[in-house]
């Protein structure tokens, strides 16, 4: 059988094609799925002047970007469109205009095929790239997963990828992506921040400046144990920069930007494996647009290994947005015989993790 995922959450138009492995179980060594194609349309260069994204052009993008993008997949993929099995669209979260989009899409190809439909959750679509991965070992359960991009800063706690996922903490107010963008307008580095000030800090020292580890405290504790908030971080740098030129002294820009990039990280990479070892879960899942940030990929490994963690990192295609993370996590479903959705559902941008497919038949 053969899904082709539907992915508008945010700015990229991706569309995946996999073929379903049936039999087996997830936790078998290789790629679960067969991955056949991957196609992601940008929108990132129209939003680039604004210095984030703009909902409603992102859903404009979209539109536009949709048609040719189910063709080039088709395309690479080797089959047609009349082998098309099922179809699978993200639900939620993400911006609601840019969801209905890929929604709209979804129903009018899987009801013109003929074809079932499965509604997914973004964020679990995000977890479910791993068993795309020919190169990693069997997914085990439990395993802990973070999740960091533009939109999103998760931690997660993974059971089963289909049945059980449950939130353990997230962002307060900015996501690590939108921190790195809004620090990387303020130096004056254009938009997406993320890969500028990872060039910046190439040359900067880490230790120059001690910036604010958010809800790291431990008054945080109780309530914020593995939540987190970049906001403040934002804000000090801010304030440390203008501090500088008040002084009439120059910013050194290398020093600023490892400082906050060490700052992101370590709070990243501190909470998650506190996670994994209060919840005893020796595995750590990586996921998201900021894993291409080589200093997170890099402290993650190094603590992970004194802490006895293995850690699971996708290839960075499959970490951004993109389709091919939604038909996989569809085509566990359907190597399990789960229902697909009914139509009756739209575009729910605050879904919770917890809902993993949705509109899920009642059992008759
Ligand atoms: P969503 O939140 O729905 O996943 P998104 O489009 O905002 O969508 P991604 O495309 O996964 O997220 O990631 C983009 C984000 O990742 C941007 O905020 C960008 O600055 C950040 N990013 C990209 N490369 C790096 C890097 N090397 N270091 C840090 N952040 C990075
Ligand atoms: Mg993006
Ligand atoms: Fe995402």
């Amino acid at each position: 059988k053969y899904v082709l995922g539907i992915e508008t959450s945010c700015d990229e138009t991706g569309i995946g094609i996999v073929r379903v492995r049936e039999g087996g179980s997830a936790h078998e060594a290789g790629a679960r799925h067969q991955l056949l194609s991957n196609t992601i349309a940008s929108s990132m260069d129209e939003h680039a002047r604004y210095g984030g994204v703009v909902p409603e052009v992102a859903a404009r993008a979209h539109l536009e970007a949709l048609q040719p993008a189910i063709e080039a997949a088709i395309a690479e993929s080797g089959i047609t469109l009349a082998d098309i099995d099922a179809v699978a669209v993200t639900s939620g979260p993400g911006l609601a205009g840019a969801l209905m989009v890929g929604i709209g899409a979804a129903k009018a190809l899987a009801v013109s095929l003929g074809k079932p439909l499965y509604a997914v959750n973004h964020l679990v679509g995000h977890i479910a790239a791993d068993i795309l991965d020919p190169d990693a070992p069997p997914l085990e359960y439990p395993t802990v997963a973070l999740l960091v991009s533009g939109g999103h800063t998760s931690l997660l706690l993974v059971r089963d990828l289909t049945s059980d996922v449950e939130l353990l903490g997230e962002t307060m107010d900015d996501a690590a992506g939108e921190a790195f963008d809004k620090v990387a307008r303020i130096l004056g580095l254009p938009y997406p921040g993320g890969p500028e000030i990872d060039r910046a800090a190439a040359s900067g020292d880490p230790r120059a400046i001690r910036f604010p580890r958010g809800l790291s405290r431990a008054s945080d504790r109780e309530k914020h144990r593995y939540d987190f908030s970049f906001s403040g971080l934002k804000t000090a740098v801010a304030r440390w920069i203008e501090q500088r030129e008040a002084a009439g002294e120059p910013v050194p820009v290398a020093d600023v930007a490892a400082s906050f990039r060490e700052a992101v990280v370590d709070v990243l990479v501190t909470k998650a494996l506190d996670a994994c070892a209060e919840h005893g879960v020796p595995r750590l899942l990586l996921g998201g647009g900021v894993i291409a940030n080589k200093r997170l990929r890099d402290l993650t490994l190094e603590r992970a290994a004194q802490a006895g963690v293995t850690v699971r990192i996708p290839p960075l295609s499959l970490c951004t947005d993109n389709g091919a993370m939604i038909a996989a996590l569809a085509a566990e479903l359907i190597a399990e015989g789960r229902e697909p959705s009914t139509l009756e559902f739209g575009a729910d941008s605050t879904l919770p993790v917890t809902q993993i497919q949705v509109a899920v038949p009642e059992p008759v």
